[in-house]
């Protein structure tokens, strides 16, 4: 064996909301007791309490961390999740629903989309809902798992993310890693020293006194950034102008029939509101501009508009949507809500957070604080973000709405250029590309400029290459192919209660 190079010994995760445990439980399953991991929380400051709606990406991180599904689900009271519907985003009257997967399948070496937009102008083909299996499932609310001994058929292609409470997620995760080795401290941190010569991070006080060092921070600590923002003054960039969502409510109410397996988001004045079946409850809350509408019309129409019996007082949060200059600043790495926020219009926080960690584990700074490292983390991270955001404008840009302030605001609002560039290569002929990694692939994208009535003035010239007839068969075939699948598959109610009741 040679000398231990090691510089990184002591990991310090600064708090313990769904992102200070997803760190602790994801560093300890992986690194096992290569580093000594603490967490500090403070009870007395608490959570931020909300946090429910996934992508189907949180598989990868709960398989990662060695969850088991249905165990998962059984604790944490959740529901599966096939996509996302948007009522009246488009105009008033207007619903669509953001699938996850594949819509159709590919004919040639053209997505299915382009098909379909010869034949429906044609008013030979049926909504786009129809040739998504997720879709076509979620809005008979049922639902199965992808069965993966059909792996040409649609039953084999199902994509599914959760609904779940993200407390009782924290509780959970937290247990795991506590057997797993990470040491817990009660405390709030009333301090952060900053090593003079160079401003690394040298160590965090408690309210008690003690002072805990580390050679790597983690800041969790939610809004405030307590290391990243308040000790190291990183800066914000501030995305309002793009965003102008920047208050929220949110309150829970009564389990209500049919247990939808999909988060439904309804466009609201000066914002939108969010409805999210659980098992024990359903989640409800409100995001709204506050240049727009004052907190009283908004928490009246959340409460005029919950289809259940409302089961608490309104939690309410402010936010300012934007994202740290940089999530990792010396030996800080923000994670959560401290390294920025974007509203929860597609689920995507906590995705934000598994892929901040993940990222951080390939680049763990095992050697030492490498300037190249930090940089190339930083770059893919506001990659990241970035293009998280444009997808999270679209909805507001593509409007034909213009009946309140708030949405002329959005329809007439300049938008990032490389938004921009994708509306209008969308606009041209249908055409779509995912660029590098970003989160979201072409079938997203699609389903959300055509749900927010972004027609495209032509389709691909190689459709023309197929014989209208063949394209006709072809998409009927899906189409029939799918309403057959779906057929075969239980309500989600059934199947939950079936595979993975709460305890
Ligand atoms: P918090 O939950 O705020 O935790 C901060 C922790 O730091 C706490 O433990 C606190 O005690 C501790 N702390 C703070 N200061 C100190 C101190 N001085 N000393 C010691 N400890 C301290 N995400 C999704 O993926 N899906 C959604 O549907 C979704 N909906 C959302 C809706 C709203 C309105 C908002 C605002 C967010 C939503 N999110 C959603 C985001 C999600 O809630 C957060 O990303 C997630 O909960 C992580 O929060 P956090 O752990 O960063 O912060």
């Amino acid at each position: 064996m040679g000398a231990d190079v090691r510089q990184l010994k002591t990991i310090l995760i600064v708090g313990g909301g769904s992102a200070g445990w997803m760190a602790a439980a994801l560093f300890s399953k992986l690194f096992k007791g290569l580093y000594e991991i603490a967490l500090i929380e403070s009870e007395a400051i608490g959570t931020i309490g909300v946090g429910e709606a996934t992508i189907p990406a949180i598989k990868t991180f709960n398989d990662l961390i060695g969850l088991d599904e249905n165990d998962f689900m059984r604790r944490t009271q959740a529901s599966f999740k096939l996509g996302i519907q948007f009522v009246d985003w488009d105009r008033i009257g207007s619903s669509y629903i953001h699938g996850f997967g594949v819509i159709g399948r590919d004919l040639e070496w053209l997505r299915c989309h382009q098909y379909w937009l010869k034949m429906r102008a044609a008013g030979k083909a049926s909504d786009l809902a129809a040739y998504s299996i997720n879709t076509a499932a979620a809005l008979q609310n049922r639902f199965m798992r992808a069965d993966p001994k059909r792996p040409t058929s649609p039953l084999g292609h199902i994509a599914h993310a959760f609904h779940f409470d993200a407390g009782l997620y924290a509780r959970y995760l937290r247990g795991m890693s506590e057997a797993a080795g990470v040491r817990r401290r009660e405390g709030k941190v009333v301090s952060v020293k900053l090593k003079p010569e160079d401003g690394f991070v040298e160590s965090v006080t408690l309210e008690d006194g003690a002072v805990v060092s580390a050679d790597l921070f983690i800041d969790c600590s939610g809004f405030r950034g307590l290391i990243i923002e308040q000790a190291m003054k990183t800066g914000y960039e501030d995305w309002s102008h793009w965003l102008p969502c920047d208050r929220a409510m949110a309150v829970p109410c009564a389990r209500t029939e049919p247990f939808t397996p999909y988060t439904r988001s309804t466009a609201r004045p000066a914002g939108w509101q969010w409805r999210i079946p659980l098992q024990h409850r359903t989640g409800n809350g409100h995001v709204y501009s506050s240049r727009h509408m004052d907190d009283e019309e908004a928490e009246r129409i959340l409460l005029s508009n919950l289809d259940g019996a409302q089961m608490a007082e309104p939690n309410r949060i402010r936010f300012l949507a934007g994202k740290r200059r940089q999530i990792w600043n010396r030996n800080c790495v923000a994670a959560g809500l401290a390294s920025g926020f974007l509203e929860p219009l597609e689920s995507t926080s906590l995705h934000l957070i598994q892929s901040v960690l993940i990222r951080l584990v390939r680049m763990m700074p095992d050697a030492g604080f490498d300037p190249a490292t930090i940089a190339e983390f930083n770059r893919q991270t506001d990659f990241e973000y970035e293009r998280i955001r444009d997808f999270i404008i679209l909805h507001y840009k593509a409007t034909e709405r213009d009946d309140t302030p708030f949405w002329r605001y959005c329809r007439d609002m300049d938008v990032p250029v490389t938004l921009e560039r994708k509306i209008d290569l969308f606009r041209a002929n249908g055409r779509i590309f995912r660029e590098d990694d970003e989160l979201f692939a072409e079938e997203s994208w699609i389903q959300v400029l055509l749900g927010q009535g972004m027609i495209p003035a032509g389709y691909d010239p190689l459709v023309d290459v197929t014989p209208e007839a063949d394209i006709e068969r072809f998409l009927a075939d899906v189409e029939a192919v799918i309403g057959k699948c779906v057929a075969l598959m239980p309500s989600h109610a059934d199947y939950v209660e079936r595979v993975c009741p709460a305890a």
